[in-house]
């Protein structure tokens, strides 16, 4: 990776946090970053205008599921995932681990690769890590991942372990199979919430020496504070002097703590998800669109909030149209939880760019009731989507 594609602007003083800046083919990423998810190549209910109206630099898309549905040759047709979905900045592709792992049914691992059902039309499917790279590669996203196993979050140890060096073979294939065309191909550790297996794993893949390393197969199910350990001893295990993409996590609260720790990268579907389901940010923690007490309220869900939704409705308008599950509903409270959560980014870089992250972190975190029902809410929709027979895709 030459010097000037990660250039660490300034670091904090009394924590890991830092500035940074990250060239990429389709424009230049101020880091920490968060990335909304658009699995099938968009945000769910939102236009790439929207998305850049926000402030959006970059998203997530899912190599799984693109090549199940419309399928990469498809895509190439369209002259790229760019083209196609109609957006020109950064997009980071995940490589299907993940999904594979967890949507799919019939998996069944090999040195080779991974033979899976799709969670579509029940087809058989089998990915290796060339095919990864090559369908990644294809789709033309700015950051690519490594195939990686994924296992689940109530894995025993020894089965985890097992696990770790197929991880770290796929992703010497993977780095042997990809073409440098100026994408970044990124490396994922694994290990589960195991400091042998993160060590094991983390010195492994850096010895690969990727342009960039993620933290994988967190945020399943663990305890925060099992995951931050896990952060906590990993990220030290990690080169300084590239971004480090801490997978699968976005809440407000976590999003400090990743930072606090030296995390560039974040993405995750719980803002655009929980909106969907009425759930919108504020300063002061996390609301209930639905509840009665929003029904008369003839101000914007947040005064101060700059948003294209704020600027225009109510609360009021916004439970009137929860209530009678208009499409509106969706966009709007979509466009605010996005909206909410770019603007904590940018004060956030601000913050650290001035000196004053730390102070940043604690007024948020003093005036921000987290929601520790997170996990439980959010197991709640995807068992109730998964009853109404609705795919669960923005996982
Ligand atoms: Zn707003």
């Amino acid at each position: 990776m030459p010097d000037n594609l990660f250039k660490i602007i300034t670091g904090c003083k009394s924590t890991s946090a830092r500035l940074a800046e990250l060239a990429l083919l389709h424009g230049a990423v101020r880091t920490p970053v968060f990335l909304p998810v658009g699995s099938h190549a968009t945000v769910r209910s939102l236009t790439p205008g929207d998305l850049e109206e926000i402030g959006i630099k970059m998203i997530l898309c899912n190599a799984y599921h693109l090549y199940l549905r419309p399928g990469i040759d498809l895509i190439v047709k369209a002259g790229g995932l760019h083209n196609f979905m109609g957006w020109g900045k950064p997009i980071l592709t995940d490589s299907g681990g993940y999904q594979i792992f967890s949507l799919s049914s019939l998996r069944k691992i090999s040195e080779d690769g991974v033979l899976f059902r799709s969670h579509v039309d029940g087809s058989e499917h089998h990915i290796t890590p060339e095919k990864s790279v090559s369908m990644q590669q294809d789709l033309g996203a700015d950051i690519i991942m490594a195939l990686d196993v994924c296992p689940d979050s109530g894995s025993k140890k020894a089965d985890l372990a097992r696990t770790i060096p197929v991880t770290t073979r796929w992703a010497e294939r993977c780095q042997r199979a990809y073409h440098n065309n100026g994408q970044l191909l990124f490396g994922i550790i694994q290990g589960g919430i195991y400091r042998e297996l993160r060590g094991t794993s983390a010195e492994q893949i850096t010895a690969l020496d990727f342009p960039g390393y993620a933290i994988g197969g967190l945020s399943l199910g663990e305890s925060k504070s099992d995951m931050w350990d896990t952060v906590d001893y990993t990220v030290k295990l990690m080169p300084l002097d590239k971004p480090r993409y801490l997978m699968g996590v976005g809440s407000p609260e976590d999003i400090f703590e990743g930072i606090t720790r030296g995390i560039d990268i974040f993405d995750s579907a719980l803002p655009t998800r929980v909106a969907r389901n009425g759930a919108l940010y504020t300063r002061k923690g996390r609301i209930n669109i639905r509840r009665f007490i929003y029904r008369d309220k003839m101000e914007p869900v947040e005064a101060s909030c700059k948003c294209f939704t704020c600027s225009n409705f109510t609360a009021a308008y916004l439970h009137h149209l929860f209530k009678c599950e208009e499409l509106l509903a969706y966009r709007l409270a979509t466009i605010h939880n996005l909206f909410f959560m770019n603007d904590l980014l940018d004060e956030i870089r601000r913050s650290i760019s001035e000196g004053s992250f730390k102070e940043k972190k604690m007024e948020f975190l003093s005036n921000y009731q987290t929601t520790h029902e997170d996990k439980r809410i959010e197991q709640k929709i995807r068992s109730a989507e998964i009853k109404r027979g609705k795919e669960f895709t923005d996982c």
